[in-house]
């Protein structure tokens, strides 16, 4: 298959914010390392045995992390197939690199059918009546749709029962107008429940046995997104993964596979002390006094709220670094400002960097104790950096 992209394409900059004076610094940004994303994905297919096709997963803007740079440099790095949500998502795909199979996670609205002649996308097959849809578009445009048959081992989300898998793979092999190139499941609780995740690989395995006729040489059988991955079988007729966070450089887990395989944080998000004060003990800090100052305190407002995706949840919880120093968030996240206490450290003056994600000198907070502090999971958190926040690329080589 001939796969084309241009070197170099989307990855010079980042979104501008529409309407800033150029030389005006960032008030909230998020830094997007290539670099750091292409090690992490070349680690990741390193460990995998030999012949695994890389299913990137890049759903949701690629984490948030910037669609048309992700994948550029994804193209570039090892993935064999992109995966998304929705028909826009694969369209965006198509825009950076031609020739890359895309498959697309999600039940597809009625109107969104006529597209997958259009893009050539791979549908995802829960049901009888998702096959007659499709045929009927691959009948009117002359061509043959792939599509993958997912089966629900224990998600109850998409998919068909594993025990009603059988009628519906002969429905669509039996289909003139369909093409069979997968089979998949999804994983309910990889990050959390090993002994689960192992009973819907078993059902998963067993029902690929019963099915007639089946020939693994022609399919993609795939069940593993980042956390599962320490399950992983190899060696088993899985000839496919679905990593998304992981090649982000965030583990979804704690424990072991893949440990060895060193993954690097990709994303960090930071912002700027906008003003420096001292107030009396006792003054209320933020909508509704959330915080009453214990003693005379030197603060900074930070030039970020929840309207660029520093959660509420972060309320009176969280901590930024400023000055290379972890500094609590004081009273209630707002919109656009934020108070942390900076009462410990030396000077601080208006524009100096803070960081909420990432590294500063010494100080660091990984995504991990975000979450924590903001009562979100790390999906969640990227995908709530907002649109207001321009992400700045780096572009530099791997090595
Ligand atoms: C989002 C998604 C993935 C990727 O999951 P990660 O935990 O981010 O690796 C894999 N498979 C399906 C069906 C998904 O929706």
């Amino acid at each position: 298959m001939v796969r084309t992209t241009p070197p170099l394409k989307g990855e010079a900059h980042g979104k501008e914010p529409s309407i800033v004076p150029l030389d005006s610094p960032y008030r909230c940004w998020a830094e997007i390392d290539l670099g750091a994303l292409e090690r992490n994905i070349k680690r990741i297919r390193a460990a995998l045995p030999r012949g695994i096709q890389y299913l990137a997963v890049v759903k949701a803007d690629a984490y948030g992390h910037g669609m048309a740079q992700t994948v550029a440099r994804l193209m570039r790095s090892g993935a064999d197939m992109f995966a998304v949500a929705n028909m826009g998502e694969a369209a965006e795909i198509l825009e950076i690199g031609s020739g890359w199979p895309i498959l697309l996670l999600s039940a597809i609205l009625p109107g969104e059918d006529r597209y997958l002649a259009d893009y050539n996308v791979i549908a995802t097959i829960s049901t009888a009546e998702e096959v007659k849809r499709f045929s009927q578009v691959g009948k009117k445009a002359g061509k043959l749709i792939p599509v993958h048959l997912k089966i629900d081992t224990g998600m109850g989300r998409l998919g068909v029962w594993h025990e009603e898998a059988q009628a519906l793979y002969e429905t669509i092999r039996n289909n003139p107008h369909l093409k069979l190139e997968g089979i998949f499941t999804h994983f309910s609780s990889a990050d959390s429940d090993r002994e689960f995740t192992d009973h819907q690989r078993a059902i998963f395995i067993e029902t690929l046995d019963k099915l007639q006729n089946l020939d693994r040489s022609r399919l993609l059988i795939h069940a593993d997104n980042s956390a599962a991955l320490e399950s992983f079988i190899p060696g088993s007729s899985f000839n496919a993964v679905r990593v998304g966070l992981l090649q982000f450089g965030v583990r979804p887990y704690k424990r072991s596979f893949l440990a060895n395989v060193k993954v690097e944080p990709v994303l960090s998000f930071h912002s700027r002390v906008g003003l420096v004060r001292n107030l009396p003990e006792g003054t209320g800090i933020s909508y509704h006094r959330t915080h009453v100052l214990e003693k005379d305190s030197h603060l900074a407002v930070i030039t970020a709220g929840y309207g660029d995706g520093l959660p509420l949840g972060a309320s009176n919880s969280g901590k930024v670094i400023v000055g290379g120093q972890l500094c609590p968030i004081l009273g209630r996240v707002t919109m656009d400002q934020t108070v942390v206490d900076i009462t410990s450290l030396g000077k601080v003056q208006p524009g100096d960097p803070v960081t909420f994600i990432g590294r500063q000198e010494d100080a660091f907070i990984d995504v991990t104790d975000f979450c924590r502090w903001a009562g979100q999971i790390s999906w969640e958190v990227f995908c709530s950096i907002t649109k207001r926040v321009p992400r700045i690329y780096r572009t530099d080589s791997a090595v």
